[in-house]
């Protein structure tokens, strides 16, 4: 175990037990009867296996995951989606009514969310806007994750960002990293990285060892509906932690793990990369698009499947798009985002449709 992220884990995950499922002891054999886990003998029809508990973590969509992501099968725990691996590390790593989290505003919600669920507190070190784009506040980030009376357990970054849609730099992250070593751990939210030049810092897990780093299939692979992701760090322990301690009993369930192995295939894998280079063509031509309309203030870059859009009425085009069935998020009411629709890349006809309302809206 690699004491940059053992020395934060809270003290009764490192002295308890966890659940012995009976799948975990041993995997489904067609020649053995398995009357240990309560099953019910009888499968529907059409619905064979479906009668039986999931593995876990089977090892073959483990050894798919890691070969996607450049890792080893021993450094990913699967999870449902990275939301739920947002909740697992905020319970691993955080004593209620005691810890906090540091954020970086604006970005992704859920952070807080988890955070405040525990009940833990959420310290907030904005990103400075400037010409146009957001950048982290390095320094600050570092002086309040230091400092012993803010109890900052882990440090929420998330590149690119939601829903900024910038990424930050691997130095900055880097030194990040390497200035907390010893203070607490930094989750890298990478949900966005297929659609970013910059790339993963999976890379640099082996020597960033406070550094864990969340994958999705949600958006670059699109399956948000199957709600599959990962935790994946450098240290084999804290993952098998995480497996044994944290995650439910059967967390993923047979059906998602079918459809996992289904779209981790080479062929299947191929398409989503090539949808992922048409997301990008046409979040280039909305980007281009967007900003010759009076009403749109600014663009920010993105490196992300969304753009974040300055607008001068962002909220009454808001409710004017939802008006005619196209939903965007509004974020006009949120600091550091004032008078800003996030717009998701669509097809190049949802885009049409996009830029027609705005067409429509100047009228
Ligand atoms: N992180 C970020 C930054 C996100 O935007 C989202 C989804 N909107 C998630 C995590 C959760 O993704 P998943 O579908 O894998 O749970």
């Amino acid at each position: 175990m690699n004491d940059a992220l053992f020395k934060h884990v809270r003290v009764h995950y490192k002295n308890m037990q966890g659940y012995s499922s009976a799948g975990m002891e041993d995997g489904k054999d067609k020649g053995k009867i398995y009357l240990n886990a309560n099953e019910n003998p009888y499968h529907l029809p059409g619905l064979e296996g479906l009668n039986r508990y999931p593995e876990p973590q089977p090892l073959a969509l483990l050894e798919a995951y890691a070969q996607n992501y450049g890792v080893e099968y021993d450094q990913v725990a699967m999870t449902r989606g990275a939301d739920e691996a947002l909740v697992i590390l905020t319970k691993v790593f955080c004593e209620p009514h005691r810890d906090q989290i540091l954020i970086a505003p604006p970005t992704f919600g859920m952070y807080a969310v988890d955070a405040n669920s525990m009940p833990c507190g959420v310290v907030e070190v904005p990103l400075i806007k400037k010409d146009g784009m957001f950048f982290l506040d390095k320094d600050q980030v570092i002086k309040k994750a230091t400092n012993p009376e803010n109890n900052i357990k882990i440090v929420f970054l998330c590149s690119p960002n939601n829903p900024t849609g910038n990424s930050f730099s691997h130095e900055d992250i880097f030194e990040i990293c390497e200035a907390l070593e010893g203070y607490c751990v930094v989750v890298l939210d990478e949900t966005y990285a297929e659609f970013s030049e910059n790339g993963s810092m999976v890379g640099d897990l082996e020597s960033t060892p406070n550094l864990i780093i969340l994958r999705t299939l949600s958006k670059s692979y699109a399956f948000a509906g199957v709600r599959m992701g990962c935790i994946v760090c450098a240290d084999r322990d804290f993952i098998d932690l995480v497996k044994i301690k944290v995650l439910d009993a059967y967390p993923l369930p047979r059906l998602s793990i079918e459809a996992a192995f289904h779209v981790l295939s080479p062929q299947i894998k191929e398409i989503a990369l090539e949808n992922i280079q048409k997301i990008l063509a046409q979040r280039r031509r909305m980007e281009k698009a967007l900003i010759e309309f009076s009403n749109v203030i600014h663009v920010y870059p993105s490196d992300a499947n969304f753009l974040l859009v300055e607008m001068k009425n962002a909220k009454k085009f808001y409710d004017f798009a939802a008006d005619h069935n196209v939903i965007l998020r509004d974020f006009s009411d949120k600091k550091g985002t004032e008078n800003c629709l996030r717009i998701s890349i669509g097809t190049p006809k949802e885009n049409d449709i996009v830029l027609n309302l705005l067409e429509k809206f100047k009228l």
